[in-house]
């Protein structure tokens, strides 16, 4: 069988280095807030490029904090609107909720599955306040044309980079193409932890003075609590852990690139769409995506042939049930990835056995 992601076999060349950081943490004694997560945290803004990196608990309180944080600032209110596409992963939609603001979905488009900067003027209401630009699935939104309409409109834009660490616009990477940028470090994540995780990138000043108190209690100075705050903190251990896995993050998206160049290439079969790259250092391949007609089906052919593959994601944000509220609203492309979207294996730790293995069965489809 071959796996959809091998946990094991991903993070087996850091295990000595991780039993060695875990040693000196526990000879240090000091567990939340110390010298390990300043460490990732300076690390992380580094390799993003922004003046500052907030460690947090994980992905989706790194969003809400952001939009929280900006409520503090006076710079959002209670009940803004928020654009965000409508096929993200649901996560971005409950920070947005979690945050007491109000999502306004929007489609994306069919050939990248990102936001369609065309269609967010005409969502703008005297309410919007900003945007939220979600790089599924590894590939940069088009962010030059969203921060163009925001400066018009006087929008923030929020990215989240959850599936894009390491994705870079004209050298400018990920989290650092916007206002504030929310990172996870979810296991399976192209940089993940060995826990939940998750980190902000600024680079500016007062917001990231209110973001530090805020993950911790709205504290500054301990038991002086300025903000409404929360527990949303990095563990030391997980820092220590991150720190020792980032250095090799971009040979990690490279291998990534290997593998998707032999895909695009060598995938032939017209039952099988497989996703658009400019090429360009834009995407980093979380996942590699395609659509089918009959997609269950399809996966029942591939499990036969002892592939596993997942699907990000059966049902769109605005017909779960947790969000009754938007279930009749309409996304027709959105609905469409829905029913058809199918991801395949994609991990720096295949070999090309297992790549070549994977192509021929797709062409036999
Ligand atoms: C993983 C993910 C999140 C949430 O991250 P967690 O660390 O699981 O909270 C948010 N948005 C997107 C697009 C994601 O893929």
């Amino acid at each position: 069988m071959i796996k959809f992601l091998d946990l094991h076999k991903i993070n087996l060349p850091y295990q000595t280095a991780f039993q060695e950081k875990m040693q000196q943490v526990l000879d240090k004694g000091w567990f939340i807030l110390g010298d390990e997560v300043k460490t990732f945290e300076s690390s992380f803004a580094q390799y993003c490029g922004t003046k500052y990196g907030i460690g947090v608990g994980n992905g989706l309180e790194a969003m809400v904090l952001i939009f929280k944080a900006y409520i503090q600032l006076g710079k959002l209110q209670k009940g803004d609107e928020v654009i965000v596409p409508a096929n993200t992963y649901i996560a971005s939609i409950l920070a947005i909720l979690q945050a007491d603001l109000v999502p306004i979905m929007v489609e994306p488009k069919l050939e990248t599955y990102n936001l369609n900067p065309d269609l967010i003027a005409d969502k703008i209401s005297s309410k919007t306040k900003a945007v939220l630009a979600v790089h599924l699935y590894g590939q940069l939104a088009e962010m030059e044309q969203i921060n163009a309409i925001a400066k018009e409109h006087n929008l923030l834009v929020i990215e989240d980079s959850a599936q894009a660490h390491g994705a870079a616009y004209q050298n400018r990477k990920s989290g650092n193409l916007s206002d504030a940028a929310a990172f996870s470090f979810y296991p399976g994540k192209n940089l993940g932890a060995l826990g939940d995780a998750g980190a902000i990138t600024t680079n500016d000043a007062d917001l990231a003075k209110v973001l530090f108190a805020l993950r911790n209690y709205g504290s500054e100075q301990k038991y002086y609590n300025e903000f409404i705050g929360v527990n949303s903190r990095l563990d030391e251990l997980q820092a220590a852990f991150l720190t020792v896995k980032l250095p090799h993050l971009d040979a990690e998206n490279l291998k990534r690139k290997d593998i998707v160049k032999r895909y695009l290439t060598e995938i032939k079969n017209d039952k099988i769409t497989l996703p658009f790259w400019d090429g360009t250092d834009n995407h980093v391949f979380h996942l590699f995506v395609v659509r089918t007609q009959n997609r269950a089906q399809f996966q029942e052919f591939l499990k036969q042939n002892d592939i596993e593959t997942l699907i990000h994601y059966p049902v769109p944000p605005h017909q779960q049930k947790a969000l009754s509220k938007w279930n009749s609203l309409s996304f027709p492309i959105t609905e469409k990835i829905h029913q058809e979207v199918i991801s395949l294996p994609l991990s720096p730790v295949m070999t090309e056995e297992e790549v070549s293995y994977i192509i021929t069965i797709l062409n036999q489809y």
